[in-house]
């Protein structure tokens, strides 16, 4: 069919890379907007020593660069651009950018998340220097170190119980008096000996010239300050998936995220999601990068269907 994409994908972290090298590799010419700003999360990471492959730890806008490669090499048509408009009810979908509007007969959907910052400039800084939004990713690089987590959820309980194996002390600190995780999950931190608490407390800085050396925390009720000397800050105070675009076409669970079935499949058929944008659970390099490649094959699959071929063929 005369100017219709077979595939858009919307995205450039590893979940969208990771779909555009399969994409192009099964022949399906993907187009594949970047974003204004290229490569998601992993450009304000530092070292990576998880993703398999490496022997030696990469820095995370390296490991970025060479999917980047990879996917323009085998195919892809990489455009820095924002998607600011989708349109799932026709059919060939209407994907819009800033400057440009194309029409294709299936969409992957791999927009990510972001972390929450606590949203001061020390925090940014220090950022892959000591301040990390994953402590799977990060946490062994603290082995024996004092370390501190912000918030009160289940990411927070999650991270400082899984730190507390690695690291000397974790202190969690919560701006409130109470937590909001579930039970079982606050029970665990709350039980654990290599973990303590401040209550009713915020970070207010994070101290350090190239590297985390400690944090200034306020209580919020009585107004006093301190500084306490520290190695690393995990900020776990939520996550905020890029969903905004979809909303009224694609169905979100409660917190914004993109409710999947047989892991790719959104509820418009022909539209599928990959990576942060609907996995909240695990939230990997690796693992978005092999949602990336179930979303392709499924695509694959779903343009041999008797509808998509003839337009195909069109
Ligand atoms: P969350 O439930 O939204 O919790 C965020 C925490 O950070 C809250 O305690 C919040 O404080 C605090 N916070 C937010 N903004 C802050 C700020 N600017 N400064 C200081 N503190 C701030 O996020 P989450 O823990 O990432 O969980 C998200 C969803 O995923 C939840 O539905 C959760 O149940 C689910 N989840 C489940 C599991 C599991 O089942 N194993 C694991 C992880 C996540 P307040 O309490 O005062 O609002």
């Amino acid at each position: 069919m005369e100017g219709v994409e077979k595939v858009v994908i919307i995205g450039s972290g590893p979940a969208g890379l990771t779909a555009g090298i399969y994409c192009a590799r099964a022949g399906l010419e993907p187009v594949l907007y970047m974003g204004s700003k290229f490569g998601g999360q992993l450009m304000v990471t530092s070292e990576v020593e998880n993703f398999p492959g490496y022997k030696d730890p990469v820095l995370g806008p390296d490991l970025m660069e060479q999917m980047r490669a990879q996917a323009e090499r085998v195919g892809a048509r990489l455009i820095q651009d924002d998607v600011t408009e989708v349109d799932f009810r026709s059919y060939p979908f209407v994907v819009k950018t800033t400057s440009e509007e194309r029409r294709a007969l299936s969409v992957i959907v791999a927009s990510g998340a972001n972390p929450r910052r606590l949203g001061f400039p020390s925090e940014m800084r220090l950022m892959g220097k000591g301040v990390s939004n994953c402590a799977v990713c990060d946490g062994f690089f603290f082995r024996g170190k004092k370390l501190a987590v912000v918030g009160g959820g289940d990411t927070a309980m999650e991270e400082a119980t899984y730190l507390s194996k690695l690291a000397s002390r974790v202190t969690v600190i919560h701006r409130r008096e109470s937590l909001r995780a579930s039970h079982s999950l606050q029970k665990e931190a709350l039980s654990d000996p290599k973990i303590d608490f401040l209550f009713d407390t915020v970070v207010t800085e994070v101290l350090g010239e190239r590297k985390v050396e400690g944090i200034r925390v306020k209580n919020v009720k009585t107004g006093e300050e301190k500084t306490l000397s520290l190695d690393g800050l995990f900020v776990a105070i939520g996550y905020d998936p890029n969903t905004q675009l979809f909303k009224g076409q694609l169905d979100l669970d409660n917190n914004g995220y993109l409710l999947v079935k047989n892991e790719t499949e959104t509820n418009v058929k022909g539209v599928f999601a990959a990576g942060d944008v609907r996995d909240f659970r695990y939230r990997q390099a690796v693992t978005a990068a092999a949602d990336g490649c179930k979303a392709a094959l499924d695509v694959e699959r779903f343009l041999k269907e008797p509808r998509q071929l003839s337009l195909l063929q069109a």
